[in-house]
């Protein structure tokens, strides 16, 4: 049975808390739920049958119980109760995941954008969520991920990618799917995974940078995404890295837009070889050893190394996730990271603690469907 909306009355914002400590942290005990969130085990009861008989959360066995204490029952989410989809708009396709409450992909999918004018956007995107859902499961909600600024996750404020100002993509996506949409940047969204699901869980803070078209960066501080309206600006995009490196658009020399991103390597790198190359080339030609496109990556990742320091040393972070597109610099270059690391680290800090995610399109999505499970489990974002 699906979970109604009016479940949620006069208790619901306790019964969201308990939702929530399970899906992040399940399976965990009845008492441990009441000792977390500070509840009478006849309290829990109440919150928790509800959700059990929505189809929500299940028991799953019992504790064995502790030295002093009883067995308790275990509860964990129905993690199929639910599907979401997750998408990340480019200027050429869309791209979409299926997944469950605890952002498992289930299946993934395409569709080229034949136009980018909003309307046909939105039916294309209408399109990749039927397919999505016909494929796996029809989803509850849709998360919509994109490099551009929002206002109030409804509407694209600008995404020069698309040449779109004041789009209300939500509305026009809801009109066509029925579905409540969110929007978000795409970094938030990609941080907000992380955050639930990924490497912060669990931590109360650590950051998130992305390389690819542009520069991201993600922050999260006492167990919330440190965000405001200016975030789809790219605010690390111009940090300075290099007083000799190369003039952005901006008139910065050596910033990190202008050393860091794809398109600095590209060009970089096909002028120093007289020809043209793509950055996955370029990334194969660095990793064989060829010289000009070893000094381009590695001039590249220790910049790369210098901004990680930068962020490490201001927000002291227990760990910086590496992702996106053009995340491969991070490994080719890894040597030239370090050095990068080390040249702005006091050297009695600790190592820095660097997980690099593999950089497929998918990972876009599935933070765009934390959205969609974080709007459906705290129901506060979605004003559908
Ligand atoms: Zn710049």
């Amino acid at each position: 049975m699906p979970l109604k909306r009016s479940t949620w009355t006069e208790d619901a914002g306790a019964s969201r808390a308990v939702a929530l400590e399970v899906l992040r942290n399940g399976p965990l005990s009845r008492s441990e739920v009441a000792r977390r969130l500070a509840l009478s085990p006849g309290s829990l009861t109440r919150l928790s049958t509800p959700l059990i008989r929505a189809g929500l959360l299940r028991e799953v066995g019992e504790t064995s119980g502790g030295r002093v204490g009883r067995p308790s029952q275990l509860i964990d989410v129905v993690p199929n109760a639910q599907a979401f989809a997750g998408l990340k708009l480019r200027d050429d396709r869309v791209m979409g995941v299926i997944t469950d409450l605890r952002a498992q992909v289930h299946k993934s999918a395409e569709r080229p954008l034949t136009s980018q004018e909003p309307e046909a956007v939105a039916d294309s995107i209408r399109d990749l969520v039927d397919e999505l859902g016909a494929e796996w499961k029809h989803p509850t909600a849709i998360g919509i991920g994109l490099g551009g600024r929002l206002a109030a996750h409804r509407m694209v404020r600008s995404a020069a990618f698309l040449g779109w100002d004041d789009v209300p993509l939500a509305e026009l996506v809801e009109q066509r799917t029925g579905l409540p949409t969110i929007l978000e940047n795409d970094v938030v969204a990609f941080t907000e995974y992380e955050h639930w699901f990924g490497a912060g869980r669990g931590l109360s803070r650590f950051a998130v940078v992305t390389l690819g078209a542009g520069i991201g960066y993600g922050l999260v501080a006492n167990d919330a995404v440190v965000a405001d309206e200016d975030h789809g600006i790219g605010l690390v995009g111009h940090w300075p890295l290099d007083p000799f490196g190369p003039v952005c658009s901006e008139g910065h020399r050596g910033c990190a837009k202008s050393i860091l991103t794809e398109g600095a390597i590209v060009t970089a790198l096909s002028g120093a070889l007289g020809r043209p190359v793509t950055y996955e080339e370029a990334m194969d030609l660095g990793e064989a050893g060829e010289p000009a496109a070893r000094r381009v990556l590695d001039d590249a990742g220790e910049g790369l190394g210098r901004l990680l320091a930068a962020i490490a040393n201001l927000t002291m972070p227990e760990c910086i996730v590496l992702g996106g597109e053009g995340v491969r610099l991070a490994s080719v270059a890894r040597e030239a990271v370090e050095r990068g690391i080390a040249k702005d680290r006091d050297p009695r800090t600790r190592k820095l603690d660097l997980v690099i995610r593999s950089g497929s399109d998918t990972e876009w999505c599935r933070g765009a469907a934390v959205l969609a499970i974080q709007s459906f489990v705290l129901g506060a974002r979605m004003a559908a």
